[in-house]
């Protein structure tokens, strides 16, 4: 696979005068591990990075910069607005653009009405998203990709905690289209717009389903879990080490928030977020500034409720004037 041919990561680290190299492979691109450590091993010290990571926002511990001049991280973008502190060479993983979307049914668009459409995807699917803008303006569809912000590298481009693609299209869209698989950057963007999002489930053959009612349905099991925590008096507030999702000033801030309520909050750090761990603090509460997919997407594994920094913005300070408001990262904060 060309995708895994270490040339250019070889070339770019000699660059940089690199030796000791920290290696992040995602768990699907693991099992190529031994060919492409054997091939950088030749020109540096590589030491591999066995657990899992979360993508761009993830790049390590210090720990592991300690000794190490580069990361090479595999299959992700960067984040431009992140100062990750070292350099780090992400080798992105676009996919050859698919052949055709000729079989796709947009029945669904058709009855609704909808015209304008703003298209999105994931990373991997970048190629696929222009041969699918080409497609539907054939079909005599207007059709854009929407600005991104700092944190995404590309128009159209989404991350599951950034879809600023959408929000500069949602006054002029009647609906977001995103080619993905699975549900986690669907579900996310349509958690982020009132218009209806639909998703191209992007394996073969290709389908066309709306997010909405998914979304609304997520929605409704977020307030039952917020249910109660207006008499809650001991919350714990996250801050997420990881170099992308590090949001100290946010944290402090709901920390003096909740305690001008006449509650007690404790800030506290974590890197791997553990329900033990807070169930040991007996936390009645957490407000996660990290990842906000910890809260919407995992929020079953914890035993006490689990806020958003937005959620915890809608609950006590009544914002989003009754609207759920899903919590994007626009930026961190430098470590
Ligand atoms: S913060 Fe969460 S959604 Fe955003 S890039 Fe990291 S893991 Fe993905």
């Amino acid at each position: 696979m060309v995708y895994l041919d270490p040339e250019p990561v070889i070339k770019k680290l000699k660059e940089m005068n690199a030796r000791r190299i920290l290696l992040q492979l995602p768990d699907g691109l693991k099992p190529h591990v031994f060919s492409y450590f054997t091939k950088l091993s030749q020109n540096f010290s590589v030491i591999v990075s066995s657990s899992g990571f979360y993508g761009a926002c993830d790049t390590g511990t210090r720990d592991e910069y300690v000794n190490v001049d580069a990361v090479v991280q595999m299959g992700h973008t960067e984040i431009p607005n992140v100062n990750y502190g070292i350099p780090v060479i992400f080798e992105e993983y676009i996919y050859p653009s698919a052949e055709t979307f000729s079989g796709l049914n947009l029945t669904s668009l058709e009855e609704k009405g909808y015209r304008k459409i703003g298209v999105l995807y994931s990373i991997q699917y970048r190629e696929s998203a222009f041969k699918f803008m080409e497609f539907l303006k054939d079909k005599g569809y207007e059709v854009r990709m929407g600005n991104n912000d700092g944190r995404l590298k590309y128009p159209g481009q989404v991350l599951g905690c950034n879809y600023s693609p959408i929000h500069d299209l949602d006054t002029w869209a009647d609906c977001h289209i995103i080619l993905s698989t699975g549900t986690f950057h669907s579900m996310g963007a349509q958690l982020s717009t009132e218009r209806e999002v639909f998703v191209v489930e992007m394996s073969e053959p290709f389908t066309l389903h709306s997010m909405m009612e998914e979304a609304d349905r997520r929605i409704r099991r977020r307030y039952a879990n917020m249910a109660g925590i207006m008499d809650v008096d001991r919350f714990v507030v996250v801050v997420d080490t990881k170099v992308g999702q590090y949001r100290m000033k946010l944290a402090m801030k709901i920390k003096e928030e909740i305690e001008s309520m006449g509650k007690t909050a404790v800030l506290a750090y974590a890197n791997e977020s553990n329900p033990v761990d807070f169930q040991n603090m007996m936390a009645q509460c957490i407000i996660f500034t990290g990842c906000p997919r910890v809260a919407t997407d995992d929020f079953d594994r914890y035993p006490m409720p689990i806020l958003t920094a937005q959620e915890f913005q809608m609950m006590f300070k009544k914002t989003g004037k009754g609207k759920y408001i899903f919590d994007e990262i626009v930026n961190v904060d430098r470590q």
